[in-house]
């Protein structure tokens, strides 16, 4: 199994280092291959995604991916800009589902903005599409509106869609992560309103018949985002088109109140994947060695279970985790009085020990 390892800018190499550490405390060993991405792919090869990146994360089985980002290079001309690599990475990659889960450890109720009640020991994961929907769907423009109460004015339009291969397929994805958790599916659409979700949800029920042991509930999205903020806890897996899931995977993660806890995993159809925490490149702590790695470090998780098939190594992984939260370690971002404030490199530390126990 052979893992690329491409640590980008900001604290990515601070917290990919750590997540690589605790890899090699696993007792299966991995082939890994690190190169430059984002900014540190401009300044090595001067392209965000250089030929030889792409080619290594092609080859790889799994793509462990740090972030990228940094102001000194939003001068540049955008296609040469460091976040263009994780577009042009999803695209190169067809990469189709992102997987965030939205796990709030009991440790750290107190960081979330709800009453702890509702949050503690909340574990949902949210699917969204990322290929289809409105973001992509053509045509879109601005144009002279033709007809209506408007006619004549400039109009702003987009095409939402999506084909029946790509609900199918991330419907699948969803239902197969649903059987690893409680096996329970919420497709959450608009089928009230918009065709394009009426269809969504038509497939959704196909698709259904070859999951039987799934239990699947449809939910409109204005619905499901009061639901989240009222009993988050009720949901077990959300499958979702690309512009709702942009927006209730945000929601979802601030519940947990600690971008530095939540990683992610983008999915091809073969289940390879490309894995990276939810944050960004958080440049204005790079270098201070006071970044959390456990998103990252969850990333890893993440990637032994959903395109490495160790699930056993996943779950000795989040175990740890919880350990050291429950050890009252804590980085900046998550400490609260009565805790133990630790470093990027001691919370490493910290997880590679909870590992050998
Ligand atoms: P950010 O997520 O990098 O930072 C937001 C805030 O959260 C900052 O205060 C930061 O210090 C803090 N933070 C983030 N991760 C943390 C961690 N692991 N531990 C402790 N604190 C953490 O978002 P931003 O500031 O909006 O963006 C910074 C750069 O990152 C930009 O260049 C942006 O384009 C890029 N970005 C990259 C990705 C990616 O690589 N996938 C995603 C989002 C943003």
């Amino acid at each position: 199994m052979k893992i690329a390892i491409l640590p980008g800018d900001g604290i990515g190499p601070e917290i990919i280092e750590q997540a690589v550490r605790v890899l090699n405390a696993l007792d299966e060993k991995f082939e890994m291959e690190t190169a430059p991405v984002g900014g540190a792919g401009y300044t090595a090869h001067g392209h965000p995604l250089p030929d030889a990146t792409l080619q290594l994360a092609k080859d790889a089985d799994a793509v462990l991916f740090g972030a990228v980002g940094d102001w000194q290079f939003d001068t540049l001309a955008r296609p040469m800009r460091p976040e263009q690599a994780i577009l042009g990475l999803r695209k190169e990659l067809k990469l189709f589902a992102n997987l965030r889960p939205a796990i709030l450890y009991p440790e750290l109720a107190g960081a979330s903005t709800l009453k702890p009640e509702v949050v503690s020991g909340l574990d949902i994961l949210i699917i969204r599409e990322l290929t289809g929907d409105i973001y992509f769907g053509q045509p879109r423009g601005v144009r002279i509106a033709v007809d209506g109460p408007f006619a004549g004015e400039r109009e702003g339009f987009d095409t939402m869609r999506y084909a029946e291969t790509e609900i199918r397929r991330i419907a699948h994805v969803a239902f197969k992560a649903a059987r690893q958790r409680g096996n329970r599916l919420t497709s959450v659409d608009k089928a009230n309103v918009l065709e394009t979700f009426q269809f969504w949800k038509e497939i959704v029920t196909e698709v259904h018949a070859e999951y039987p042991d799934v239990a699947l509930d449809h939910m409109y999205v204005d619905n499901a985002a009061m639901q989240l903020v009222r009993a988050p806890k009720k949901f077990d897996v959300i499958v979702t088109g690309n512009m709702f899931g942009d927006i209730l995977s945000d929601a979802a993660a601030m519940l947990t109140g600690s971008i530095g806890m939540l990683p992610s995993a983008s999915l091809d159809a073969n289940d390879k994947g490309l894995y990276e925490p939810s944050h960004g490149s958080a440049p204005d702590i790079a270098g201070k060695g006071v970044a959390n790695p456990l998103a990252t470090i969850l990333s890893v998780a993440m990637m032994l279970r959903f395109s490495l098939q160790r699930p056993e190594q996943a779950d000795r992984i989040e175990a740890a985790v919880k350990a050291v939260l429950a050890q009252g370690l804590r980085t900046p971002d998550i400490f609260e009085a009565g805790t133990t404030r630790v470093g990027t490199r001691d919370m490493g530390d910290a997880v590679v020990r909870a590992l050998a126990r």
